[in-house]
């Protein structure tokens, strides 16, 4: 058998590893960037050294001459979807999700007004990020809008110290740029409380570590039963406790963080530097309700934080509604041997672990489903997509780049430095 994986993410990669080594699959895994890793490169932060290092043991896979690493190669422009079925046995859609969300409020299309996933991918140094280091320095006041792990992350990366983020991977001219941030406050805005916030402990702790920055939680914002809201859940119990912690804590730092709870935002002014949120409460049966009181909230930028959403592919369905493709134990509904997996599969959420599990149930479904083979050659789709003039950068071309970003780094006395523009990453990738 021969499967075409789509999207070199964790799910992807996961789902080739399974093929490969537990049913001798031979796997192309295919993807638009020049680089694999997907959310693990372009997602985790930049200072989350271990989760990051998830890319040494996802690179294993390709080391196995079963799996092959087909970057730089965009389904629906370079190669058609119905074209991949025709010259594959099996195709498993793993590309994530990585469109935002709007709040749908006015003043949000103001320039200062970003999507988190834009942010992340400025910091991370995808490719295809808009610059944002020229805003960094017109902003002591950001409210980030959200509370789960990507508003942590963006805040983090906001507010910490450049002695800190020098020893990360960020490409130089984001480092650059940070230092050169006139940032002093992050408003974390959420429209729920505390013990409804999907941030993870260990995530949220790391807010509080920061050096030269306190982190301000209104003591009244916290559940007055505390014990019947941590009750229902371990990780609210312990983010419940760490937030307590925080609302006792004096404030002496030059930099803070400031938690506002029950503030849903309603409209925002960047040119005057406010954010406008409509205060919240919870009514006697728990639902969240207006209290008709309106306050501002300082930022000249903001940072919405509230959710990625996934996209579709074109000869592939789509579920417009719930931005998923449809699928029946991980079988795509509507296309004949065509699979999914990760987020593109279940909505943006979980964890990467939560990925292997998924990739490894859609690969078995796959293989138990699957007959005689009738895919065509490695070498046919190889001279369909050079006819074509497409550089495919494959993973001889990952190590080049992956060596070349090392020595980026050590130049500069870091371990690597992520170099973040397409045409550069491709020369290196192809050996040019
Ligand atoms: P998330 O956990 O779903 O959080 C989205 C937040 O946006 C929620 O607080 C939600 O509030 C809020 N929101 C949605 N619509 C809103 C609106 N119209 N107005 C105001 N607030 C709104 O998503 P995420 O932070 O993007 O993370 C995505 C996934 O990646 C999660 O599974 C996360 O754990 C994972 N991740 C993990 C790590 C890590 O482990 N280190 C790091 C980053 C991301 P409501 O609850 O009120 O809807």
């Amino acid at each position: 058998m021969r499967v075409a994986v789509i999207g070199a993410g964790p799910s992807g990669i996961y789902a080739a590893e399974h093929l490969a080594s537990e049913y001798h699959v031979e796997v192309d895994v295919y993807d638009y960037l020049p680089v694999p890793f997907g959310l693990v490169r372009y997602g985790v932060a930049p200072d989350h050294y271990s989760i990051r290092s998830v890319r040494d043991k996802l690179a294993e896979t390709f080391e196995n001459p079963l799996v092959r690493f087909r970057g730089n190669v965009k389904i629906g422009r370079d190669v058609s979807a119905q074209e991949l079925q025709e010259h594959y046995d099996a195709v498993v859609y793993t590309y994530g999700a990585s469109l935002d969300r709007e709040l749908g409020i006015p003043g949000e299309d103001h320039r200062m007004s970003i999507a988190a996933t834009a942010f992340v991918r400025w910091y991370t140094g995808h490719p295809d990020a808009i610059d944002f280091g020229e805003y960094l320095p017109y902003a002591s006041d950001v409210a980030v809008i959200g509370l789960g792990n990507v508003a942590v992350d963006v805040t983090r990366i906001l507010i910490k110290p450049m002695s800190e983020l020098e020893l990360t991977d960020i490409p130089q001219h984001v480092l650059d740029a940070l230092a050169r941030s006139a940032v002093r406050r992050v408003h974390v805005v959420g429209r729920r409380g505390p013990e409804h916030a999907t941030f993870t402990t260990k995530e949220l702790k790391e807010l509080g570590e920061i050096p030269g920055v306190d982190v301000i939680v209104d003591p009244k914002d916290l559940p007055s039963d505390f014990a019947q809201a941590a009750a229902s859940n371990k990780v609210v119990a312990r983010n419940l406790e760490v937030m307590s912690d925080w609302s006792k804590r004096e404030e002496h730092a030059d930099k803070s963080i400031q938690f506002h709870f029950y503030c849903a935002p309603v409209g925002m002014d960047l040119e005057r530097g406010v954010l406008s949120v409509m205060k919240m409460k919870l009514d006697e049966n728990g639902k969240l309700i207006s209290t008709g009181d309106v306050k501002d909230i300082e930022s000249q930028m903001v940072i919405r934080s509230i959710g990625y959403r996934g996209e579709g592919l074109p000869g592939v369905p789509f579920d417009q509604e719930s931005n998923v493709i449809p699928s029946v134990d991980s079988a795509v509904v509507g296309l004949e041997n065509s699979y999914v997996a990760g987020w593109i599969k279940r909505g943006p959420s979980g964890i990467i672990g939560t990925n292997k599990k998924d990739a490894v149930a859609c690969i078995n479904q796959l293989v138990s489903s699957s007959s005689e083979s009738k895919a065509t050659s490695a070498e046919i789709i190889d001279q369909v997509l050079a006819d074509r003039g497409v550089n495919v950068v494959d993973f001889a071309g990952w190590k080049r780049i992956d060596a070349r970003e090392k020595e980026l780094g050590q130049s500069r006395g870091r371990e690597r430095t992520t170099i973040h523009n397409r045409e550069n990453l491709i020369q290196i990738g192809l050996g040019i």
